[in-house]
């Protein structure tokens, strides 16, 4: 609640001074994201993101409206309480974090609370915090809104592949992988999706002994995806129905985005693809005496 009312209230902060100032704008520009990211969460800490309420105050004859639920729409709305936003901080599996955040006194005490994060928490909240930013802004000018599903997705992948020297950002930014083979005796499952347009996509998956043989592999295309994270974990169950099928014990279950070992690993009863997530897991736990869960390294 109080957020609410220094987002709209409060004067920006100035720059530099006092010691522990300087120390939260150095811990700020030392952050392992793109610089559009930082540029972000720089105008978000001085109270200077034009959300509407801000330009209504600035002396706009506006309507405030929120452009995704058309509630006053002021930075902690946007970021936080908006009914659309709250869904993709449940798809990232963040929602104790954004409830922690809406206790924060200001804009500036909500990044400072940001940067004390664990850093791969931090990392996905300052890109959901960027992504959704841009996302208000496409529906804005092109009326065109993501799924909070799709969003999430994009986060994830987003902020687990930040180079520290990263220059561009970009959603479909290839990175390569580094393949590891499994432990003796158990084979590993790799598996991708893909989604093409607003209805079809695909995915595949490769299973491989532990010296590097392909044992099985299958691809399949759907036409009904709902998007890039539904063609991820269509591609694990598939996988790991194969991997049931071919009689094997012990699995490795190996995904490059965070969001699909999340899922994996914890309670995703929000998340719209749970249905799926939970017969993925079904299958684990049934049909394997053991499997891991595990992300694949960056070249
Ligand atoms: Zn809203």
């Amino acid at each position: 609640m109080l957020l609410t009312n220094h987002f709209a209230s409060l004067p920006p902060v100035a720059a530099g001074g006092s010691q522990e100032g300087n120390n939260f704008w150095s811990k700020l520009c030392k952050l392992d994201c793109p610089p559009k990211i930082k540029q972000l969460l720089w105008r978000l800490s001085h109270n200077t993101l034009a959300v509407k309420h801000v330009l209504q105050r600035r002396g706009m004859d506006i309507d405030t409206r929120c452009y995704m639920c058309n509630r006053l729409e002021d930075g902690a709305h946007h970021l936080l309480k908006c009914k659309e936003a709250r869904k993709v901080w449940q798809e990232l599996n963040l929602e104790r974090v954004k409830c922690k955040l809406t206790e924060a006194s200001s804009a500036r005490h909500m990044m400072e609370m940001i940067l004390e994060l664990e850093s791969r928490a931090k990392l996905k909240v300052i890109t959901l915090l960027w992504l959704w930013w841009s996302e208000r802004n496409m529906q804005r000018e092109e009326g065109h809104q993501r799924s909070a599903t799709e969003v999430a997705y994009v986060a994830a992948s987003l902020s687990d592949h930040f180079p520290t020297t990263e220059k561009t950002l970009s959603a479909t930014a290839v990175v390569q992988r580094r393949w590891r083979k499994p432990p003796e005796g158990i084979l590993k499952l790799n598996s991708d999706g893909a989604f093409f347009n607003q209805k079809s996509g695909g995915w595949g998956f490769v299973i491989r002994n532990d010296s590097g043989h392909v044992v099985l592999a299958g691809a399949g295309r759907e036409d009904f995806i709902q998007d890039a994270f539904h063609a991820e974990i269509l591609g694990v169950l598939a996988g790991v129905r194969a991997a049931a099928n071919l009689g094997t014990s012990r699995l490795q279950v190996e995904t490059d985005t965070t969001m699909v070992r999340d899922a994996l690993e914890t309670e995703y009863r929000l998340s719209t693809m749970g249905g799926i997530i939970t017969e993925v897991k079904l299958l684990l736990y049934s049909e394997f005496s053991s499997f891991s869960i595990c992300l694949s390294s960056s070249l």
